[in-house]
Order: structure tokens, then sequence, then C-alpha cells
């Protein structure tokens, strides 16, 4: 009798959890995005940190280009480990309307650094070490971003004063930290409902965001969303697998980034006006899984002027700053000062009055919600910050 109660239980478990997980997946499908206002400044979708057979990666250039024309950014960053050879190889530029850029992944005694827009190759074997190899990259008109900081290799020194940036989110790392009973959920619902199980492992990077707010009250710091596309997972002996693939990867996380300007077409020009502009941290991150998110805009107006992202602004009285966030669902936003929730609101806009100097970003979520569990926030969009000093 008590056996039979218990298997009866145990089934019960087993259904309740496979029901309650499929529930859950299908709240994390992708909605569509509505049209962006044509007035808002021109702005580009990146797949940023792929690597290629040039390093550790499962697929050739040709393969990765092919991918990104299926998933649809407008450009992509290679970045093999410690080789620029694809650069010299030619195939920087654009591939039928799809802009290639080429940087470097560099193994540092601090952790990995991407070092994007250096036309040359550089390591830190100097006597000079680190410091050395960020002015290098910075001289070189170049962009350093600390790699996965809080992966499983680290970023350990932010002690470098002219290292741009970090990555806050990465797809590569960004599911290792969830449980074992969501990384199960994750593997029996991949064949049925794969983009709700992709999306449903990327959670808000709370350790990355922290060291970011931390540099950030020192001096302007660039954050962008990177992928470390591999499409190869090693298993044994030479035998890998082709997983996940870079189309999916291209379609999961995107960095957007605001230039001011159209892109002319000339490969070498449309490099430097985008890497100028992730430099000053003109950018965003957006779960593109979810939902793209071609109209979002985070400004400050102060006076007469209008700043966005990536800007440092004197504090004067009457300032404001506005979010909007356009979805074809319903979404909270969230805005913070030092890495503090100062206000929130269900809705795709917001306006505050600045209350004073701080260090302001926003969040944007969506509002998923499954039967069994009601409403879940989900992160969406992490915007880059505006410095009030
Ligand atoms: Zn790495
Ligand atoms: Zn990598």
């Amino acid at each position: 009798m008590m056996r039979k109660t218990l298997k009866v239980l145990a089934a019960a478990c087993v259904l309740f959890w496979i029901v309650d997980g499929c529930l859950l997946m299908r709240s994390e499908f992708p909605r569509p995005a509505p049209d962006p206002d044509p007035e808002l400044s021109p702005r580009y979708s990146g797949a940023v940190h792929i690597h290629s057979t040039y390093s550790d990666g499962g697929g050739s250039v040709a393969d990765i280009v092919r991918a990104g024309q299926k998933a649809g950014p407008d450009f992509l960053i290679l970045t093999d480990h410690d080789t620029l050879q694809p650069r010299f190889d030619g195939h920087q530029g654009y591939h039928d309307g799809l802009l290639l850029l080429v940087g470097e992944e560099v193994n540092t005694s601090a952790g990995h650094l991407l070092a994007l827009g250096v036309g040359r190759d550089v390591d830190q074997d100097g006597p000079l070490g680190l410091p050395a190899l960020i002015d290098e990259i910075s001289e070189a008109g170049g962009v350093s971003i600390a790699a996965h900081p809080t992966g499983r290799r680290p970023w350990t020194d932010w002690t470098v004063d002219r290292m741009d940036g970090l990555e806050l989110l990465n797809a590569n790392s960004d599911w290792r930290d969830d449980s074992v009973l969501e990384l199960l959920r994750a593997v029996v619902f991949l064949p049925f409902l794969p983009d709700g199980v992709f999306n449903s492992l990327i959670d808000r990077p709370d350790e990355a965001i922290r060291l970011w707010m931390h540099r950030a009250q020192r001096q302007p710091v660039t954050v962008i969303g990177s992928l470390d596309a591999h499409e190869r997972i090693k298993l044994w002996g030479e035998r890998h697998l082709a997983f996940p693939t870079y189309e999916r990867m291209f379609g999961l996380i995107r960095t957007y980034v605001i230039t001011g300007m159209e892109l002319t077409g000339d490969s070498g020009e449309d490099e430097r006006i985008l890497l100028d502009a992730i430099r000053r941290g003109s950018c965003y991150v957006v779960l593109e899984g979810y939902e793209p998110a071609p109209g979002f805009a985070f400004e400050l107006t102060m006076g007469p002027e209008t700043r966005s992202m990536g800007s440092t602004v004197a504090f004067q009285d009457g300032g404001r700053l506005h979010v909007t966030a356009p979805s074809s669902g319903p979404v909270r936003i969230r805005l913070y000062r030092n890495e503090v929730p100062l206000i929130e609101t269900e809705g795709h806009e917001l306006f505050v009055e600045v209350p004073g100097p701080g260090v302001y970003h926003t969040e944007v979520y969506q509002l998923r919600s499954t039967l069994l569990r009601g409403e879940r926030q989900r992160l969406w969009i992490i915007s880059n910050a505006i410095r009030v000093e």
C-alpha cells in the first residue's frame, strides 16, 4: 500500500515537473519587434566574440558568414585566440551586405582580452606587460574589452586605466551558473522548444554589473553583450559536437551600436565608425532571442542638450532621464543609480528628473507569465551608462 502511494506520488511529481517545464519554455518564446521610429539615430546590431577554425571554433569563416546572413545581424566580430590571421588573409569586409570585422582574443596575465580594430597582432610579452598591451591597443585606435570577466577564466586586473570595457553577458559562460535542475530541464526540452530553452539559460549578470558599476564610479566603461560562439563542444579524443550553432548564437544576444550616422559601405571606414561608438559606450545589450530592440533609447536632457549612453555630463537642476523600450508585449523598465534601483514602471516609456550626480543605467524586463508560476520578469535589455558628475 505504502509502496503504491509512493509510486503515485513520484509519478505526480514527474508529471508536474514536465508540465511546469513545458509551460515555462513556451513562455520564453521569441516575439517580433514593432517597427522602430524612423527618426531614431542610426544603429546597427552585431554578434560579437566569435571563434573560427583559425583557433578553437568548429566552423570556417565562410560558415560563419553564411550563418550571419541567415541570422540577420548587421555585423559580426570574429575574435580568434591569439591570432589576427583571418584579417591578414583578407576576410575582413562586406560579404553581401554583412560586415565581418576581425579582432583578436588575447590571452593575458589577467585573463582574456578582446582587442578590436587593431591592424596588427598584439600580445603582452614585452617587459611592461598588460598596461603596455592596453596602451598599444588604444594607440592603434583599437578597443580593449575584458572577456567573460566573471566566467571560468575571470578577468583579474581592474587597475589598468585605459581598458575600454567589459563583457556583461557571455553566452558561453552564462548558463554555467544555472542549477542542475535547470540544466536538466534545458536538455529535456531542447529538442521540442529550442528557442525557449536558449532564452531560459541567460539570466541577469549580477556579478558583472557590480564590477562594471564599481569601475564606472571612476571612469567611463563600455559594456557589451558577447557570444563566445564556437559551434564546437569537445566530447572525447578528437570527437566534437557542432553545437550550439553559430546561427542560433547570432540570434541570442546582440550588441546594438548607435553610430549617429549611416555606415558608408567601406569596411575600413565602417569599422572605425562602429568601434568609435563602442569605445564611447554608445551601445546597448539585447537578449535578441526574446525580441529585437531597434527602437530602444536611453537619454538625458539637460538644458538645451540631449545626451545618450556613454556620456559624462555635469549635474544641473532640472535634467531629465528618458527611457523608451518599444515592444510587442508587456515590459518593465527599471532605472538604476549607482547600481541601486531608483524607479521602475510597467510600460514602454519612463521619464524621471535627475535627482543628483551618479552613474545611471537602465534594464528592461519582458513580462512572461505561466499558469503555474504567474508573472516572471526576464531580462531583455541592458543599457550603457550615463554618468552625471
Ligand atoms: Zn576567452
Ligand atoms: Zn572566446
